[in-house]
């Protein structure tokens, strides 16, 4: 049993590097995988047993500045289990950007995080070069170091859409509150950090809830938690 945790910690390892962030029902499926391959007897499905289990494999990570934990995505409303790292909460330390790439994704995230719901159009996201001053980022330079954030997880694209991945919103999570305090607030449901989310109709307010939050919050009385304002929320027109 202890090779068989072991061999799960690897495999679930090598998927994190990679990917960054997954679904936790991918996570089941691959332990339930693992069974069925291996004849083996993992049970990971009780919240705590998961608990356990990311916490026995995080001291290891640490020396290499990087750290698993849960998280939701706020696009899907899923959980997911993210890998982040610990370092990069500046923006400023990824090796493989020099500093006016950094300055780019840097632009990139405030534009996402000051978009009415979190997300920017890919052409935005690469013309967001412009606004940097003294960049001498050339436009497809801009282009190809949108393309490297996707690919090392950083954003995800769908549909010429770009949002921040789980994984960057829980590495970045500090960053953002600490340098744009006045654009953003926790949702009322998870109270997690929310871009993607419905906005308080009140004009100043900046009270924000996820979809996927709303019907619990609003569950007993739709009203913003913030002004106390009337919230009309989506979900309850669809
Ligand atoms: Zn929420
Ligand atoms: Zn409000």
């Amino acid at each position: 049993m202890a090779d068989a945790h072991r061999f799960l910690s690897q495999t679930f390892l090598q998927i994190m590097l990679d990917r960054r962030y997954l679904p936790l029902s991918d996570f089941r499926a691959l332990v339930h995988a693992l069974n069925q391959k291996y004849d083996y007897d993992l049970s990971l499905d009780h919240d705590a047993d998961l608990l356990e289990f990311i916490n026995k494999l995080n001291p290891t990570l640490t020396s290499l500045h990087l750290k698993l934990s849960q998280s939701i995505d706020e696009e899907k409303g899923h959980r997911v289990l993210v890998l982040c790292n610990t370092l990069s909460s500046e923006l400023s330390r990824n090796p493989t950007f020099n500093d006016q790439q950094m300055a780019l994704f840097r632009q990139i995230v405030t534009a996402i995080v000051e978009s009415v719901d979190g997300i920017l159009d890919l052409e935005q996201a690469e013309s967001a070069v412009v606004d940097i001053p003294n960049c001498t980022l050339s436009a497809q330079q801009a282009k190809n170091t949108v393309q490297q954030l996707i690919k090392q997880k950083y954003l995800r694209c769908s549909n010429d859409v770009v949002t921040l991945t789980p994984s960057a919103l829980s590495e970045l999570q500090p960053y953002i509150a600490a340098t744009m305090p006045d654009q953003v607030s926790n949702c009322f449901g998870c109270n997690s950090l929310c871009l993607q989310g419905e906005r308080c109709p009140g004009s100043q307010c900046k009270g924000r809830v996820h979809k996927h939050c709303a019907p619990t919050v609003f569950q007993r009385k739709k009203a913003c938690r913030l002004c106390k304002g009337p919230w009309g929320s989506e979900v309850f027109s669809q």
